[in-house]
Order: structure tokens, then sequence, then C-alpha cells
């Protein structure tokens, strides 16, 4: 059966996508390599009795209106706060709490301090000035400049008469994308752990040392969202990540959009520069009005359309495009939960945090440094989040599941290694980088799950195993996500649209870019372009 809009990837954009299209009169069906529809944003058994968020595990970008628009919480969506926000177990035995509450991180902030305790409600109400800048760019389709610097620009001035974006803002915005997150925090702080407590952020799937030039934004990226009204902070969907994407599958079924998994979609069908529907690797033929596609990029570019479709400029473009996130992802069931630092097995409010394995800027700068010369970090920053102390959906009761998010890990190994080969070897490096601060985490360990770069590519179709569908630096963002010229969610082909995590403003778990895109796809139908 024909259809107008045939989206391809169930991940939750594409899900937003369909559901917004659906909302406004148009036939939509979905197409999901899968078993499963969620993408990236989905809870699996990884064990028996043991679930968990297997790929992203913390929600906080996940934007109010899509919220609101897809009725989320009332197909079931519950996003709790975490009991304090980050926790860092220090070597020397002793850790730094983050939060909730700023005064709770000013109070351990001056046990390191006195000068950083004073200075850190300055450096908040500087980020959060920031990321309302950012708030204010991401529902903006970026518009079509001609040159990179000139698309910011012209973005910002969008956003400004939009809403009403200070120009202050906008100066502290435009710096911050030259400077790199550990120069900016050498700037404001003196003690280790809280730069390092704040940089994490700068290094998610970049690739990159806190001191790259651009780490800035990233660190930034991670601000911008809020859980149940509180900007900047980062919560537990109930159920995990899936609880996400099964509220939008819900709202999807009830708009009526037909949902199709095991459904691989092999080639986009282009005929006379313009897309008319695809062919499943099945070999059954859809025919659409338009396609929309959740996937990454260089995957729709490289993988779902014949070259002859495209001019070799875009072609160059999308070879040059860059994706590889470093990462390796775990999932670990627990006998017991960490005893961290000495202070137990017992759940506890910082068993609930964002644990960092990463005690300074320095400790992330080398591990990046090992993984560029190796393959891997000796000694990873990892990232434990146990999901179980908030939710007791995950875990046999006195059980648990903790996530682990691992970097630096190469997208592709030196010497022309396979992942296949080093993947244990990886976790144990990155489960030893935990033990060394939670002496019992080794053998609290009842099962793993391990995804290396490969496995994320292979699994989710993540090109180069990165979890934003392209990286976040300024020749990526905005006007040139994915490409200048394009970035405004069309593509080449008339009647193909992008509507993944590799168009503006680009990824984590937000919607937005399926909110924008299905904004410009009923834009073109509304004055018949399509
Ligand atoms: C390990 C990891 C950790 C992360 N942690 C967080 C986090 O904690 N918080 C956060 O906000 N973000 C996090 N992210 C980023 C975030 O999850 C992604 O940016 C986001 O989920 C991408 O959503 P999407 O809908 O754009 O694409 P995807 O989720 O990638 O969805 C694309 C879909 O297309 C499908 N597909 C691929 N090829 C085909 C094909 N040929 N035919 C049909 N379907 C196809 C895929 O199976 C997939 O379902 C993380 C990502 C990863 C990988």
């Amino acid at each position: 059966m024909n259809v107008d809009a045939l989206i391809i990837g169930a991940g939750h954009n594409g899900l937003t996508a369909a559901c917004y299209l659906a909302r406004a009169g148009l036939s939509v069906r979905v197409l999901e390599a899968r078993h499963v529809v969620g993408g990236a944003a989905v809870t699996e058994e990884f064990h028996p009795g043991y679930r968990n968020s297997v790929a992203s595990y913390t929600v906080s970008l996940l934007h109010p209106k899509v919220i609101a628009d897809l009725r989320l919480a009332e197909h079931g969506l519950r996003v709790v706060f975490r009991p304090m926000s980050n926790f860092l177990p220090l070597p020397d035995g002793d850790a730094l709490g983050v939060g909730p509450e700023l005064a709770d991180t000013v109070a351990e902030v001056r046990r390191f301090s006195a000068a950083d305790a004073q200075r850190l409600p300055d450096y908040y109400a500087m980020l959060e000035r920031l990321a309302d800048a950012l708030r204010a760019l991401v529902l903006v389709t970026p518009p079509d400049p001609n040159a990179g610097i000139g698309g910011l620009l012209d973005t910002l001035k969008t956003a400004r008469r939009l809403h009403g974006l200070p120009v202050a803002a906008q100066r502290d915005l435009v710096e911050l994308f030259g400077r790199s997150a550990g120069e900016i925090l050498d700037d404001w702080f003196e003690s280790a752990p809280i730069k390092a407590a704040l940089g994490f952020d700068s290094i998610v799937g970049a690739y990159a040392s806190p001191y790259a030039p651009g780490s800035g934004y990233v660190q930034l990226h991670h601000c911008f969202g809020e859980v149940n009204g509180r900007k900047g902070a980062w919560g537990h969907a109930i159920g995990g990540m899936g609880a996400i994407t099964q509220a939008m599958r819900a709202e999807a079924v009830r708009l009526g959009v037909q949902i199709s998994v095991d459904a691989a979609v092999a080639r986009v069908k282009v005929r006379a520069g313009r897309a008319g529907g695809v062919v499943l690797a099945s070999g059954d033929e859809i025919d659409a009005r338009l396609v929309v596609a959740g996937v990454g990029p260089k995957l729709l570019y490289n993988r779902l359309i014949a070259p002859e479709h495209l001019d070799g400029e875009v072609r160059q473009r999308i070879e040059r495009f860059k994706t590889g996130s470093g990462v390796l992802r775990m999932n670990v069931a627990l006998s017991e939960l960490p005893d961290f630092c000495g202070r137990g097995s017992v759940p506890q409010a910082h068993h609930g945090a964002g644990i960092i394995v990463a005690p300074s800027l320095d400790y992330m700068e080398r591990a990046h440094v090992e993984a560029r010369a190796h393959g891997m970090s000796r000694s990873p920053v990892v990232e434990v989040l146990i999901p179980s102390t908030l939710d007791d959906s995950l875990a046999p009761p006195g059980a648990h599941v903790a996530s682990l998010f691992c970097q630096y890990f190469a997208p592709q190994l030196p010497d022309g290694r396979s992942w296949d080969d080093a993947r244990d070897a990886a976790a144990d490096l990155a489960i030893d980088a935990v033990t060394r601060v939670a002496p019992n985490f080794r053998r609290s360990i009842v099962a793993r799950q391990v995804l290396t770069p490969l496995d994320l590519e292979r699994t989710f179709g993540l090109s180069d195993g990165d979890i934003f569908h392209g990286r976040l630096s300024l020749e990526q963002l905005f006007s040139s996500r994915p490409m200048l010229g394009y970035a405004d969610y069309r593509t080449p082909i008339r009647g193909l649209y992008l509507c993944g995590s590799g168009a503006h403003p680009g990824g984590g778990v937000t919607g937005v870019p399926g909110h924008n895109a299905a904004r410009e796809i009923l834009r073109d139908l509304r004055r018949r372009r399509v």
C-alpha cells in the first residue's frame, strides 16, 4: 500500500517525525531494521532477569515541547531526578559530590578550594546563560549561508529575532565555540576534582581531549536540557530509555502510523532526481510521496542511495563527514552495589549519581593520548550509572544493573586489528578502572554485555560507532550539519529528508531533529514543493 511518508528507522527522532506528520493528516509508515523500536534509546534484557537502557542511559535533552506534543506523560513516561547529580571517587580515597543543589556542591568544593567554591555560582550562572542561548537555537531551522561561520551568525540572528537572545549571550556563545572546555575550566578553577566533574561532559562522544578546541561546545550541548522543568538536570526514565520510545510508539500508533520492525531498508528509490519510496532488504518495494531518513547521514548517503543520484561534491562532503565517538558501552548485572572509597554497599545517594571515574582533566587527556596511540585507554574514563537504585523494574530484588560509558576506545583499532578480537581486553580495562575506586566491583559482576564501537555500528547502525550520528564540531553544526547547503533537513534529492541526529541540533535523546524536520516537510507540502 502506498503512503504519504515513509520513515527509515524507528529511532526516537524517526518516531517523533512520524507523530508530527501523522498529526498533520499524512499517512505514515515507519520501517525499522531491528526487532524493536527506539534505536539508541531502548531498554533490553541483556541477561536473564536484568534489563537496562543498553545504549543511551540518562535523560535531560528530551525537549519539553516534544514531551507535551507527543503526550509522552499520558503514555506512561515518568522521569525521576538523581538524588545526587555526580560523584567523583578519587584515588586517595576521598570523593567529590556534585548536587543535587548548588549549595551542596559549593560545600563539597570548599573542601578542596575555598576560591573555587566562591566562583562556582558565577560559573553556573554563565553556563546557564549560554545554555539559554542554545535553547533558543535548537528549534530553529538553520539558514543556508554561504560560509560556515556566517551560518552560525545567521542562525544567531534568526534565534535572536525569534526568541530575543541577548547580545551578551551571543558573544559568550561564539567565544565558547573556539575554546576548549579545559582552557575555560582552568581559567575559572584551581582544584582538579571540580574541573573533572564539570569537564566530563566536554569529552562525551567526541573522541577528543578536554583541551581540544571546540570541546567547550560539546560541554554546552549537554546543558540545554531539563528534567521536569529543572534546567540542566539529568534524570532517569522509569523503565529505562526504552520507556521514552515506547511512549512515542504508543502515540504514533494512536495517530494511525504503521510501524514495521525487522524491515531493513536496502535502498531509497530515486527517479528523475526525486525520492519515490524504498526497496527493503527482503526485496519488497514500497512507494511513497516522500521519504524521511532517521538514520545517520553517512549511512543514508553511502549505503542507501545509489552513487549516481548524488553529485561528486556531495559524495565527497559525506566522505569527509567526521564520525567515530571512541566509546565502549557496557551493561553489567551486579550482585551488590559498588563500595566506592570505603563508603560501603548499602544504597546511598551517591549510588544514584552519575559516577565519574576520572579524577582530573589531565587523566582524561592521558586517556585520550593512550587511545590515539594504542586504540584504547589503559586507564579509561568511565561514567557509571546504577539505574536500579532508582527503578526496581530493572533487576531482581537485591541485585542491580549498571551502565558503564567508557572512553576512549578508537573507532577503528590500529594495525588492522578487529574489535571482535579486543572486546574482552577492552572491557577488562574499564572494569579495572572502576575496581580501583570500588574494590568489590569486579567480583560483584554476574554478567556483562560489551558494545565496542563496531558493535554499536552493527547493532544500531551507528556509523563508526558514533553516538551522535556525527561529531559535534563547529564545521558539522548548525548550518553545516550535516553539510552546508543541506542543514534544513532537506537533501539534494527532492522528497528525501533527514530527521535524525545527523541533522541540527545534533545528537542526544532530544526529539528535536524529528520535530524540526517534520515542520520543514509540512512547509514543503503546503508550498507544493514536494
Ligand atoms: C552508547 C550510547 C550512549 C548514549 N548516551 C546518551 C545519553 O545518556 N543521553 C542522551 O540524551 N543521548 C545519549 N546518546 C545519544 C543518543 O542516544 C542518540 O543521539 C539518539 O538516540 C539518536 O536518535 P536518532 O533517532 O537520531 O537515531 P537512532 O537512535 O540511531 O535511530 C536510527 C534507527 O534507524 C534504524 N536503522 C538503521 N539502518 C536502517 C535501515 N537500513 N533500515 C531501517 N532502519 C534502519 C536503527 O536500527 C535505529 O533504530 C547515546 C548514544 C549511544 C550510542
